[in-house]
């Protein structure tokens, strides 16, 4: 059996899925850009704060600086591979642009978000533009609330909104 060996000069995470968003985006390919994105790219559809972003790096024995997390998080946010929410306070959280549009839950204790699409809903926004003479294109919206953990615990004293 022979055995196919890559002769591309490519270090592996060159070649990964994480590369080809950054390739398509227009950003030049390294290191901590393909991590930060793994990270975001992970499982779950997920909303991450910069600084969770960096623990989950920290956790995974990967060395980079918040200082450079930040600065990855702003060029996706330019290059619209991230979006970046501000849902809660002055706390920002990033998630991959997967291009299908969908609305937030957000917990004003904790700032867990979860996700949710509804039709119903998508159908009032466009008619509630449409008798104002609007031809609807997109929507934002956010939902506030307690998450059930935080349901189950006594109420934060300052909620983050
Ligand atoms: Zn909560
Ligand atoms: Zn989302």
């Amino acid at each position: 059996m022979v055995t196919q060996v890559s002769s591309s000069r490519h270090a592996p995470w060159e070649i990964s899925q994480e590369s080809d968003t950054l390739r398509k985006a227009g950003l030049k390919v390294t290191l901590p850009r393909v991590k930060i994105l793994g990270v975001l790219a992970g499982r779950e559809r997920e909303h991450l704060t910069a600084e969770e972003v960096y623990q989950r790096l920290q956790a995974a024995g990967e060395d980079l600086g918040l200082a450079t997390v930040y600065r990855v998080l702003t060029q996706f946010q330019e290059a619209q591979i991230v979006l970046r929410h501000h849902f809660v306070g002055d706390r920002a959280v990033f998630e991959l642009n997967s291009g299908i549009d969908h609305d937030h839950v957000v917990c004003v204790d904790c700032g867990r978000v979860d996700e949710f699409k509804d039709r119903t809903v998508e159908r009032r926004l466009t008619d509630v533009a449409a008798v104002s003479g609007y031809e609807a294109l997109g929507h934002s919206l956010v939902v506030y609330g307690r998450c059930p953990e935080c349901a189950q615990s006594p109420r934060s004293a300052t909620p983050l909104v």
